[in-house]
């Protein structure tokens, strides 16, 4: 038996040793976490698989639409004239302080697994992650309950009261689906502590090196090009569609496929737009598979700086037009702040080009369930700073 030695000396190495064992633990914890967050990319014969695609050129995926740089740069640089100055101001001055909500953001507290509903019925949780119950089936989106988007904790920090659901508010899911594989869309802690839950993966192809990676099996794993669909039940089949984008965990730029998806379900079809820039792909979707009887469009996130890689609010409103959206939700906000604009701002110019498009729009609570095909009235609850 070992007995540790007393003397004021000793104790205080003895005492530097116990605070260094839990250093190296914490910290080998979370460094474990962040180094296994990064995932993996293809190799081998997936890789192979991928190369003879069509949308694979040059050791990376490419966009549909490869004119859409010199255009879309020429358009927001003329549009960005008025608040250049305003960004430039607010860039010396350090973050904009309407960058962050002053207070807590407002939740509606909903039961997740016994609720069920007649219709297909969304349920927003903050940025881009929603649940969608459609009859029995339950298909949960680019969940991010970490409360970060970054490989490690202290990168993106979501907005107080922005986090208040997660894993275990989670129903048992007949479908997860990632639009792409960047940390705000496709969370590693998220994924691990739902693992249990997840009866199957749907991700745009390469992605589910990722999921390999993280010890998910090959069988549940569905990877998808895009215009592939998978026939997830009688009535829901869920289709990747195009999205003007890219996708990264590491340095290593576009080894894995970025998508927007349409999903039937109960003869109602629902668009999500994924992480995109504006290009033809929204006319093209709404050509092929539209009109949609809802849209989760990206709005926020915006900037001068990557214009091809977000939408601005009035190409968002232009983008619903494209697909033929009957209603719209705005998503990829009201949780992380990645670019400089206010908390909110997205959302009251989107409201603003909707509205005199004539395009219906909710802007719902965290948590608030919206069931397809009906109207409800909301007062404006993000306006604030
Ligand atoms: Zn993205």
């Amino acid at each position: 038996m070992f007995k540790l030695d007393q003397s004021p000396q000793n104790s205080q190495r003895n005492w530097l040793l116990k605070a260094l064992t839990v250093v190296v633990v914490v910290l080998s914890f979370y460094g474990c976490n962040a180094i296994k967050s990064l995932g993996s990319n293809p190799s081998g014969e997936a890789l192979q698989k991928i190369e003879a695609l069509p949308n694979y050129k040059n050791g990376q995926f490419q966009n549909l639409d490869q004119s859409v740089q010199h255009t879309t740069a020429t358009t927001s640089r003329t549009r960005s004239k008025e608040t250049r100055w305003l960004r430039l101001l607010k860039f010396l001055a350090g973050q904009p302080k309407e960058l962050l909500p002053s207070k807590p953001l407002i939740a509606i507290d909903t039961d997740l697994v016994n609720t069920t509903y007649d219709k297909p019925t969304v349920v927003w949780f903050g940025h881009s992650s929603f649940l969608l119950k459609a009859g029995a089936a339950n298909i949960l989106v680019d969940p991010s309950f970490s409360g970060f988007a970054g490989p490690f904790k202290g990168a993106i920090k979501a907005f107080a009261g922005s986090n208040v659901y997660d894993e275990r508010d989670m129903p048992v899911l007949d479908a997860l689906v990632i639009s792409h594989d960047h940390y705000d869309h496709l969370d590693y802690l998220t994924v691990k502590r739902l693992r249990h839950k997840i009866k199957r993966v749907i991700v745009p192809i390469g992605v589910g090196s990722h999921f390999l990676r993280w010890g998910f099996p090959a069988n549940i794993i569905t990877e998808l090009n895009w215009n592939d669909s998978l026939q997830l039940t009688n009535s829901i089949t869920i289709t990747a569609t195009p999205a003007h984008h890219r996708s990264n965990r590491t340095l290593e730029t576009r080894k894995t496929l970025w998508a927007s998806y349409v999903i039937r379900a109960d003869g109602y079809k629902i668009f999500y737009s994924g992480d995109t820039g504006y290009s033809n792909h929204f006319k093209l979707i709404g050509g092929q598979y539209g009109p949609f009887d809802l849209a989760l469009m990206e709005c926020g996130q915006y900037n001068v700086k990557w214009p091809f890689s977000h939408m601005f609010p009035h190409q968002t409103a232009q983008a619903a037009i494209d697909v033929g959206a009957a209603m719209t939700i705005p998503v990829h906000w009201g949780k992380y702040a990645e670019s400089d604009h206010g908390w909110n701002e997205s959302i009251n110019l989107y409201k603003k080009a909707v509205d005199s498009l004539k395009v219906p729009v909710l802007v719902p609570f965290i948590g608030m369930p919206y069931t397809v095909g009906t109207t409800v009235e909301i007062s404006d609850w993000w306006n604030y700073f």
